[in-house]
């Protein structure tokens, strides 16, 4: 069976090594060694100068959106993981969906302006499979109206834009470390601002807001990383170099072999260090993604209809239509892309998307 991913499991003996750390130090969690480490490497790895990792990629979200939200209105994208606008009803605060750049796939900036309001707090934006948004020019907008800027950057490990990490813009960056993701801690996730008193409230927040043992500097929850997950992402760090090369492989064959004359793919944003992260299709018509997903299927090739639906359709979102997402949401589809996917089911792939391309 061929999934549209396969998460990487690094030799088991290297990962014994770093979980007997754990069992030599009799600690398990909240900030041991480990996730310290964890930290200190992705920091070096990703050039950034600051993270506190979590225990999954939702958490940071909520975490963002309770200091930043705070219960208002939220301009988001309807075109990402039900997560991204999850967190905003789960936080009390409301969604207003802004279409998408039908190229881009990101939130279309030119349409932002006309959906704030004066409850209007915050705008929450994907970098969808790891394509930035308009990041410079989402900056702008939220300066003239005094938002905040979040950015759900759950697909960007590794991912540069103008040279530097994506992490680094927005108030608050977050990422996802789940088993399907690039790089991964089987749950796990991380968040990032570059604001200092930000960074003390994302800090506490995430411990229960403790200040010490036995005072709080404000609300928190829990969101740490234990070191059972840090072992997990100390031990697939050192591979992500040929994790990466291997899915440029992958990504270099689909280019080359698929019929783009019928299809297309995600248009990159000028000056993206692109990760490798997604491979997404997208077709002519519904009818054309059913006909070759079914035909994937009864080969044991399961893609995902990554995303959809649109967000703006779920029931308990209340959202406006929004015709450009919506449309791509009915048409797009994720292909297989992982390390060890073979030459002979990457040419299988690609025969049976092309033979129905009609
Ligand atoms: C995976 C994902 C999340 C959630 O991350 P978890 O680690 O699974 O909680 C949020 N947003 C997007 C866009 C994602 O793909």
């Amino acid at each position: 069976m061929i999934n549209v991913t396969k998460t990487f499991l690094p030799p088991i003996d290297d990962y014994n090594k770093q979980v007997q750390r754990a069992w030599d130090n009799q600690w398990l969690t909240n900030r041991g060694e480990l996730v310290l480490e964890l930290e200190e490497k992705l920091k070096d790895y990703l050039s950034i100068s600051n993270i506190i990792i979590t225990n999954n990629g939702t958490i940071p979200l909520q975490i963002a959106l309770k200091l930043l939200g705070r219960k208002g209105e939220i301009i988001t994208t309807p075109f990402s993981y039900v997560a991204t606008t999850a967190a905003i009803v789960w936080e009390n605060c409301t969604p207003v969906f802004v279409d998408i750049h039908p190229e881009y796939l990101t939130i279309d900036e030119t349409k932002i302006e006309a959906a704030i309001t004066d409850k209007t707090t915050a705008i929450l934006a994907t970098h969808v499979f790891g394509n930035p948004c308009n990041v410079i020019e989402i900056e702008a907008i939220a300066k003239r109206y005094n938002l905040k800027v979040i950015y759900d950057a759950a697909h960007c490990f590794g991912v540069k834009y103008n040279g530097k990490s994506i992490f680094d813009y927005g108030d608050i960056s977050t990422c996802s470390f789940h088993a399907t993701k690039l790089f991964h801690t089987g749950e796990g996730g991380a968040m990032f601002a570059k604001d200092i008193d930000l960074q003390h409230q994302l800090f506490y927040s995430h411990n229960f807001g403790h200040k010490g043992v036995l005072a709080f500097h404000g609300l928190g929850i829990n969101g740490k990383m234990s070191e059972l997950q840090a072992a997990m992402g100390l031990t697939v760090l050192p591979y992500m170099e040929m994790i990466i090369n291997e899915r440029k492989k992958v990504v270099a064959f689909y280019n080359d072999k698929l019929d783009f004359s019928k299809l297309r793919g995600l248009k990159m944003r000028n000056n993206t260090d692109w990760n490798y992260s997604y491979y997404a299709v997208i077709f002519e018509t519904e009818d054309q993604l059913l006909r070759v997903e079914r035909d994937l299927n009864e080969n044991e090739i399961f893609p995902r209809r990554y995303f959809y639906p649109s967000l703006n359709t779920i029931e308990y979102t209340k959202g406006m239509p929004m015709s450009i997402s919506e449309s791509i949401a009915s048409r797009i589809l994720c292909l297989p892309l992982y390390v060890g996917l073979s030459a002979v089911d990457m040419t299988k792939i690609v025969t049976l998307i092309n033979e129905n391309l009609c």
